[in-house]
């Protein structure tokens, strides 16, 4: 079975040469466990944090260790009661072509229900964080106008998709091609959107939202946050769920450089992780899952094919090259 090793940590933007792609043995099952054939492996974000050995809410990989994600796969051999080969599950052994692990660390997913790769994205983790964002964290309400960042990823499209079945007065939504800026518009109905790339954010946020924004969701900080601020309304919230602009970054941000305006327009930022959440989990795949079957909320996702290509995948996320959750597929 092959497996990613982290074998250096990454000084700014990860390089290929800080991974290698390794032969591993499959363990021996113990009792209560499961040997699951990956199908489709999550990259996110956050898998950037992890590759600096420095505290944080997720633990750090260890070098020449194999790393952790989601992953969503098929049960090939059985040593625990509940769970049958040819059962689906997700669970956190991603990166890897083979995972033995504990069936209690583990979910059942069906996919006659909805498509495997879903589980890691529009129904899974990114789906939760943007409903639980923006429904609890910003604590949404029908008529506010609503701006994401990260707009045309797997976070900020449903943001800005749920905003608008809530009833949201505006959706406005950034992303960094006009082609992404396109879907935003034209699949997914916001009412405007932009390209950060064509010019300042500031401005363009003023003209795609000339009466403000009540709500911020957060997927990028920086510059955007900062534009955020200056565009929000008396009492508006943004909920801080990434800054993706200065994860490869080796000298601190410049912006949010008018954080005194919070004082005035009595703002509340507020910090989000979808772990904190998973009550709602249940009311998220019910009322998101209702909306696709309905065909009112729309969904892309950019797949990756092969092992090989984990790494290379990875790397395309930070530099944008998907729209809709990036995900790996394994094998059939
Ligand atoms: P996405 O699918 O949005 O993929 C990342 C996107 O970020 C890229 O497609 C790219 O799109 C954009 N991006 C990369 N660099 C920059 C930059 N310098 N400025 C602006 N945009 C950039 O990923 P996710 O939906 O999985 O995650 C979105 C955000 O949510 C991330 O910040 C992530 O860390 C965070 N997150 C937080 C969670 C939490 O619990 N707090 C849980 C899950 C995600 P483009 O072409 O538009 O630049």
């Amino acid at each position: 079975s092959r497996e990613w090793h982290l074998t250096a940590r990454p000084q700014g933007w990860p390089k290929p040469a800080d991974f290698a792609l390794r032969e591993a043995a499959i363990p021996e099952l113990g009792p209560g466990q499961v040997l699951v054939r990956n199908l489709y492996m999550s990259v996110d974000p956050y898998m950037r944090g992890r590759m600096n050995d420095v505290k944080s809410y997720a633990p750090p990989y260890q070098l020449d260790q194999p790393m952790h994600g989601g992953a969503v796969g098929v049960v090939i051999a059985s040593q625990a009661e509940g769970l049958n080969i040819g059962d689906h599950v997700l669970h956190g052994l991603g990166w890897r072509e083979y995972a033995v692990l504990d069936a209690k660390h583990s979910i059942t997913v069906d996919p006659e229900v909805a498509p495997l790769s879903s589980y890691l994205g529009v129904l899974g983790m990114p789906g939760l964080t943007a409903y639980a964002g923006l429904l609890r964290v910003a604590a949404f309400k029908e008529g506010d106008a609503v701006f994401v960042s990260g707009a045309a990823g797997a976070v900020g499209s449903q943001v800005g998709q749920i905003a608008r079945l809530k009833g949201a007065s505006r959706v406005i939504g950034s992303a960094g091609s006009d082609e992404k800026v396109r879907v935003l518009v034209e699949e997914y109905g916001f009412d405007a959107a932009f390209n950060y790339k064509s010019g300042p954010v500031a401005e363009q946020l003023k003209k795609a939202a000339p009466d403000g924004i009540d709500v911020y969701f957060d997927n990028v900080g920086g510059e955007h946050l900062e534009a955020a601020i200056s565009s929000l309304n008396v009492h508006g919230r943004a909920a801080l769920c990434g800054m993706i602009a200065q994860y490869n970054a080796t000298e601190p941000p410049a912006a949010p450089r008018n954080l005194a305006l919070v004082i005035g327009k009595r703002l509340r930022l507020e910090g989000l992780l979808v772990g904190d959440h998973g009550d709602l989990k249940e009311q998220f795949v019910e009322e998101v899952g209702g909306w696709i079957r309905e065909g009112k909320l729309h969904y892309r996702e950019t797949v990756v094919e092969g092992i090989d290509n984990g790494v290379e995948a990875f790397l395309g996320l930070l530099r944008g090259e998907n729209t809709g959750k990036m995900v790996v597929k394994l094998a059939d």
